[in-house]
């Protein structure tokens, strides 16, 4: 009987030798055998007699072996395996190559299962390299049979072998969830799961195991986001007060009227800032809903309250154009505003405190250095750089962070230590972020699951809609007269292009071609510049300062104009290689037009449009709305490749899926029950040792 933690490899003599690659599998213990569930499954649950076989059906057959021999083919330089096969009804060939030892273990006489699919052999039915079993041990033919991921020296008929053997070892695995949740979430119990994930008996045997496992991932993730909720619940934070005249006299101000969502999200902050508890909000909504004017409102509430906000967003483009737009929203209210990034640092008014200026030599200058603004300004607005250096903040109460999913995870950490750092007399800030990748819902729930959530749906009412269009290599002449004429009605374009430079491999767009070709063959009388992430940030800032200014026509950049960049003049968006970038960021480019009353265009090039991309693109013709795209770029590429793995525990699902919606719902319900009754899992020491295991296994990533 083996042992839970006994060596993998140890289950049986002839798979000692297998140890280093089990390794490379990651599996060493029994119980890891056990949990290395199949990626998908043979359907072999119909036995089908002889005679019945048709080409290309997938069947198990049951016969006797008439004969089986070994022959050497000299033209293909391969061993053979030959066997005769029948049943009641006929016979049938069957070949395996290069497998000698198969003869040792079938003999003639013999009854055996041959699984596989039927090929016609000259109109005679054969078998290649079917899976064989001897009938007094079978374990697939006949069923479902377990295919699981592989490494080199190592075949699935060994793993099948190893599980099969490990499998009395589930006895002794405790089933650490809470029998009144499988009871009333209808779950088998966890050793029935882990045996029939391996070798399920039918395919609703399959089912109710797959259920069982996927429940458990993801109810783990559903228990570390509430229990980080809720200890996030027990700190303490700053009341912030509701300053609701000035407030209000900042909204009517504004050179636009808040759409309704924008007021419900503002409204809810600002609830938010007024509890003793952390605010742990995400703020979301598509490129261009307006998230900027609501952080400035929560900002200006805070300062009214004379205590500090940090704003972050992911690039100095970004940072520096957040300094200019809310520096000129918050004009009015006598607010210190600094701007921290790595190659620049000022502020919004010339502060003449003591002597720390640091450009003594110039009279009239609102550069200063990190420490001076940070302890100085009401609002300090940046790259990653604020929060980088040692500098304590005077009074923090509220970090807004923009453009989260952006963030690497390494600087999401230094955040959440920064405000560690910043909590003064256990008082923590009040956290604010905010995305334009649209998350659907129930996505949410296991991604950030312990942030409460706001959504922005409603665009401001003066956009009109961006007219996108695939545009055919022969129609490339006619759609540089058009953005000429555009440019001549003072219109500006963005050129996307998928690489900086020119790569010989892949013949995919690149910048620095691009330009050429423009700036000397095509419009070689308008102004183009290059913006790209390896320039210096000054060299950035200046040809941002110029396309803003238009004085620069057209832009030529890569995705580092993805996030955020507000030119409200520019109406066209023009992307090369469009088939090279994801359904979610060409929607990001797309925000980057249509943000005044022009009509604006998104115009997709592509010289090697398979038929995916170009499904992938219609989907972006056909549709405008941010949230459906999202959902439909999690379909065509994963999650993985959009979220980013690390930190939510997404990497631990094996088994569940983001599509699982309606399971991660129930273990949502579940999870919320079971900490309202009892907290501190004191009824349910196996469900918080599980849980300790789970957080721990997250940490050491
Ligand atoms: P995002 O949500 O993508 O960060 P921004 O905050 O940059 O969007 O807003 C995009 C543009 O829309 C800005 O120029 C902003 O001034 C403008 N804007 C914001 N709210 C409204 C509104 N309610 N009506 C009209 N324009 C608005
Ligand atoms: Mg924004």
């Amino acid at each position: 009987m083996p042992n839970l933690t006994s060596p993998a490899a140890e289950i049986s003599p002839i798979t000692r030798k297998l140890s280093a690659k089990l390794k490379k599998l990651k599996i060493e213990i029994v119980e890891d055998l056990i949990f290395y569930y199949p990626f998908r499954y043979d359907d072999f649950s119909s036995i089908k007699k002889i005679a019945d076989l048709n080409g290309g059906d997938v069947v198990t057959i049951k016969g006797r072996v008439d004969l089986i021999e070994n022959r050497r083919s000299s033209l293909q330089r391969k061993n053979i395996t030959q066997a005769i096969i029948s049943d009641e009804t006929g016979s049938i060939n069957a070949v395996w190559f290069n497998q000698p030892y198969i003869i040792k273990s079938i003999r003639t006489g013999e009854n055996i299962y041959l699984a596989g699919k039927i090929d016609l052999d000259y109109s005679n039915p054969q078998m290649k390299n079917p899976e064989y079993e001897k009938i007094n041990y079978s374990t697939i033919a006949g069923r479902l049979a377990p295919v699981y991921h592989l490494t080199a020296g190592i075949t699935n008929k060994q793993i099948r072998f190893m599980i099969k053997l490990s499998l009395p070892a589930t006895k002794d695995i405790k089933d650490w969830l809470p029998i009144e949740i499988q009871n009333r979430a209808k779950l088998i119990p966890l050793n029935i799961a882990l045996t029939n994930i391996h070798f399920p008996q039918d395919k609703n045997a399959l089912n109710q195991a797959a259920r069982r496992l996927k429940f458990d991932e993801l109810f783990l993730i559903q228990m570390k986001n509430l229990i980080a909720k809720n200890r996030l619940k027990k700190n303490s934070a700053e009341i912030i007060n509701f300053k609701e005249a000035e407030i209000k006299k900042f909204v009517a101000n504004l050179p636009f009227k808040l759409t309704d969502d924008q007021k419900k999200s503002s409204w809810t902050i600002l609830k938010d800032l007024q509890k003793p508890h952390p605010m742990n909000r995400l703020l979301e909504g598509d490129v261009g809903c307006g998230k900027t004017v609501v952080a400035a409102i929560a900002m200006l509430n805070v300062a009214l309250n004379k205590k500090q906000s940090a704003y972050m967003a992911p690039t100095e483009i970004l940072a520096k154009q957040h300094f200019t737009s809310i520096s000129k929203l918050l004009e009015k209210f006598n607010i210190k505003i600094g701007l921290i990034t790595r190659s620049e640092r000022k502020m919004n008014q010339e502060l003449r405190i003591k002597n720390q200026r640091l450009n003594k030599n110039k009279k009239k200058s609102n550069d200063y250095n990190s420490k001076f603004i940070i302890q100085n300004s009401d609002i300090i607005i940046g790259t990653h750089a604020i929060i980088q250096n040692k500098i304590k903040f005077k009074n923090l109460v509220l970090a807004i962070i923009d453009e989260q999913h952006r963030f690497g995870v390494e600087q999401r950490k230094d955040l959440s230590r920064k405000l560690k750092v910043e909590s003064r007399k256990l008082l923590m800030p009040h956290f604010l972020s905010m995305t334009a990748t649209p998350i659907p819902r129930t996505l949410h729930l296991a991604l950030d699951g312990d942030l409460d959530l706001s959504v922005i749906k409603e665009m401001p009412k003066n956009r009109k809609k961006v007219l996108t269009k695939i545009v055919e290599a022969k129609k490339r002449q006619k759609t540089y007269k058009f953005i000429r004429e555009q440019i001549e009605q003072g219109r500006q374009i963005f050129v996307i292009c998928p690489l900086i430079d020119p790569s010989d491999k892949l013949g995919v767009k690149s910048v620095s071609e691009e330009y050429e070709k423009l700036n000397n063959k095509i419009f070689p009388n308008i102004k183009i510049e290059v913006l790209h992430g390896k320039l210096k940030a000054e060299e950035k800032e200046k040809i941002m300062q110029n396309f803003l200014s238009n004085k620069t026509k057209i832009l030529v950049a890569t995705s580092v104009v993805e996030v955020g960049v507000d030119i409200p003049n520019a109406a066209i968006m023009m992307i090369e290689g469009a088939e090279r970038f994801g359904l979610a960021q060409l929607h990001q480019f797309r925000g980057r037009v249509g943000r005044s009353a022009h009509q604006s265009y998104c115009l997709l090039f592509s010289d090697n449009l398979t038929d995916k991309a170009s499904n992938r693109l219609e989907a972006l013709v056909s549709c405008n709305d941010g949230f459906e795209l999202a959902r439909r770029d999690l379909e065509f590429r994963g999650a993985g490749d959009i979220y980013g793995q690390e930190q939510s525990g997404l990497s631990k699902l094996k088994i569940a899926t983001l599509f699982d919606y309606e399971l991660m719902q129930k273990a949502r319900v579940e999870a919320t029950q079971i900490l309202k009754t009892d907290p501190e899992l004191k009824k349910f020491p196996k469900l918080k040792s599980r849980m300790e295991e789970f957080e721990k296994s997250l940490h050491l990533e």
